[in-house]
């Protein structure tokens, strides 16, 4: 096996976005590209070139008639995808499968023993429900993830653990009765911040009521707040015992983001990457992807994703 971290890198994942004046810009790709470039991994560090995701891929997670109405709706280049938060950009069909192929791809490098950590940044797009986009997110690299690695490789109980400032309301409610999906979320309080959703109390439905962890902190939480809440989230890991991790490290949980209103530093990205690759040398085989999910102000996504990529490396 290499010991190099696996980052996904291309056009393809790059042109993601709703253009230049919209929070979700395609300019995200380079701009992370060009801060990992600054901080000199070298040969740490290997890239790795998305394919698309096939439509069967898709449907691992979608329902058919949702994937058809995102060909179509692409194919036309306008509208929304949602009540209005998803717009449509001509070819958001396309650069949707990519993000989900690199996403698989990692996954198939990490299981095949290739690496043991892969990074890609324009991915996490945990709002898309399965048969809808929302908040920015068309198809959910996440959700469909994790479908992939119980279908493909049999592994049943991933862990997916998300710091991003919004909830990944997503991916819980596509798993809330699923009592193998592993998801603990540290997010900014639903009532002041969209979706709305994830309160304590959300934990899990049926015979996943009790398995699933929901952290909402107040506005302005900072960093002693963040450990406060990871430490639970370390405790639930272990007691859970998962197989695979999927780390959704949204950088929008970081101070100065524009549209959202947590006060932390990239020390939390560096701290949970690092805590999170100890639970995977522990308990799967050191196997442990990171998605780069939301993150507005620029300069805070670069250093968070390139801190995460650095933990990564550092427990190689
Ligand atoms: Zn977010």
């Amino acid at each position: 096996m290499s010991d190099t971290v696996l980052v996904y890198k291309g056009e393809s994942i790059a042109a993601y976005g709703f253009g230049a004046s919209h929070p979700f810009g395609t300019d995200r790709h380079d701009v992370f590209h060009a801060e990992l470039d600054k901080a000199g991994f070298g040969d740490k560090i290997e890239y790795g070139h998305p394919r698309p995701a096939l439509v069967d891929e898709l449907a691992l997670f979608h329902t058919a008639d949702y994937i058809d109405k995102v060909s179509r709706m692409s194919a036309a280049g306008k509208g929304w995808l949602d009540d209005g938060d998803t717009p449509v950009v001509p070819g958001i069909y396309d650069a949707a499968s990519a993000v989900v192929g690199a996403v698989l791809c990692a996954v198939d490098e990490v299981m095949h023993d290739n690496h043991k950590r892969a990074f890609v940044p324009i991915a996490g797009l945990h709002h898309a429900a399965r048969s809808s986009a929302a908040g920015f997110c068309v198809f959910n690299d996440c959700g469909i993830a994790v479908e992939y690695l119980r279908q493909k490789y049999g592994v049943q109980r991933v862990a997916y653990i998300d710091i991003d400032a919004h909830h990944g309301d997503g991916v819980f409610y596509g798993f809330e009765d699923d009592p193998d999906l592993i998801f603990a979320d540290i997010h900014e309080d639903g009532r002041f911040l969209y979706p709305g959703t994830g309160s304590a109390e959300e934990t899990g439905t049926g015979r996943a009521r009790g398995t699933k962890l929901n952290i909402p902190l107040a506005p302005g939480a900072d960093d002693s707040d963040f450990r406060r809440a990871w430490q639970r989230v370390e405790a639930y890991l272990e007691s859970m015992q998962p197989q695979f991790v999927i780390m959704h490290c949204g950088a929008d949980s970081l101070e100065g983001d524009p549209i959202t209103h947590l006060c932390w530093s990239e020390e939390a990205h560096a701290e949970a990457a690092a805590s999170l690759c100890h639970v995977a040398d522990k308990f799967c085989d050191g196997r442990i992807i990171g998605t780069g999910g939301g993150g507005y102000n620029r300069r805070n996504l670069a250093r968070a994703w390139t801190r995460v990529v650095q933990s990564f490396v550092e427990t190689q």
